[in-house]
């Protein structure tokens, strides 16, 4: 018997792991190619020792419909053709919304790993999915007491919801490089423990408008300049926005960089003296790694981080600079104090609940993992 894990993205792939190592041989990945190049799928696969995906082709370049009803399409001739007893998924991407679908119409019993997120901004598409999934689903695994409560609030019943921490705790500790790595790494790039800015952003609402961008930019090369190194591993998507908008001439001070591996990624992060992003993902494992970080966007589903004083959420203009600049001048104090702060993730044992719910949703009564 098997466990489909679908997934589609960098950041699904990074918070599966610890949960496709605990299920062992009975996980059979299902990959929509939403993200399938060696930069941000292959190396990936590779660093977080994950098994060989069965990979579905062709939503490259489609719109949101287009993607996801390719993938959910394909889905649901992969599990007619191989009856998964449960199926996974994880977030709030085109992949997640289109797996919980296909589990849906196969009536295969689905989990939902980090359920309960609730950024209540309808723009974002990412809420959309993560709504929609949350009420298809059969077990929805909430990392946090708030996440919890959300469900509770839109009337999920008690008895589909279980608290399980995040899965992001086991995965930093397990993947952050070690110390003498660490310094290896960081001498490589010319960077000292605590002496720089580490930066990414790719979310819509920076990089769709050349004003958004510029904004973000102006602000990152305006640090650089005043003397704080700032490291910019760029997404693709940011890469061709950067092109596209004729702004390549703000990135003159500014390292900017392909994007890195994912141990490599955490080392940066553990010794960076301020995180600058708008990814989902940072804002969970700057909390394991005790960094803070500028959220750089005008809402968030994740305000754990922000309520236990590692993050705070900035527009991307002078907001963004002003206290970048506000934060390096007391980074001593304030990073003293981090590293005595305790992740609001959990223990580090997530993926195991979610694996031990995922074995008794699919009612076998042997363990699903061999
Ligand atoms: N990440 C990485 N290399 C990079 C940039 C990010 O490994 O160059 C990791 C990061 O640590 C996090 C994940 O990628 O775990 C975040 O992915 P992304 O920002 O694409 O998505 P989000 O978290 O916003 O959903």
């Amino acid at each position: 018997a098997s466990v489909a894990v679908v997934l589609g993205t960098r950041p699904e792939l990074v918070k599966l792991a610890p949960l496709i190592h605990e299920l062992g041989p009975a996980a059979r990945l299902v990959h929509t190619g939403q993200h399938w190049d060696e930069a941000m799928s292959g190396r990936f696969l590779r660093d977080l020792d994950l098994p060989r995906p069965e990979l579905l082709t062709g939503v490259g370049g489609r719109p949101r419909a287009g993607q996801i009803a390719h993938s959910l399409d394909q889905l649901d001739d992969a599990f007619a053709e191989r009856r998964p007893v449960a199926v996974i998924v994880q977030g709030d991407t085109n992949a997640t919304l289109a797996g919980a679908l296909a589990a849906n119409a196969r009536d295969i019993p689905l989990v939902h790993v980090e359920a309960g997120l609730r950024s209540f901004d309808r723009a974002m598409p990412e809420e959309h999915n993560r709504v929609m999934v949350d009420h298809v689903a059969d077990v929805l695994c909430a990392a946090t007491a708030t996440n919890a409560a959300n469900l509770r609030a839109e009337s999920v019943d008690e008895s589909r919801i279980e608290i399980t921490g995040n899965t992001v705790v086991e995965v930093v500790r397990r993947r952050l490089p070690a110390r003498a790595a660490r310094a290896a790494l960081l001498a490589g790039y010319g960077l000292r423990p605590d002496g720089y800015v580490l930066a990414t952003v790719h979310r819509p609402e920076n990089t769709d408008t050349a004003e958004a961008l510029r904004a973000v930019l102006t602000e990152l090369d305006a640090i650089a300049r005043a003397g704080t190194p700032v490291l910019f591993p760029m997404h693709p998507r940011t890469r061709a926005a950067v092109d596209r908008f004729g702004l390549a001439a703000l990135l003159g001070r500014i390292t900017a960089v392909e994007p890195v591996g994912y141990g490599e990624f955490l080392a940066l992060a553990r010794h960076a003296a301020l995180l600058v992003s708008d990814s989902g993902g940072i804002q969970e494992e700057c909390t394991v790694l005790g960094r803070p970080l500028l959220v750089v966007r005008r809402s968030t589903e994740r305000p754990e981080a922000i309520d236990a004083g590692f993050a705070v959420l900035v527009r991307p203009g002078p907001e963004l600079g002003d206290t970048a600049r506000s934060w390096l001048a007391d980074s001593g104090k304030r990073l003293a104090r981090l590293a005595e702060t305790d992740s609001p993730y959990g223990d580090g044992l997530a993926s195991a609940r979610i694996a031990r719910a995922t074995e008794r949703l699919a009612g076998s009564a042997a363990p699903v993992a061999a």
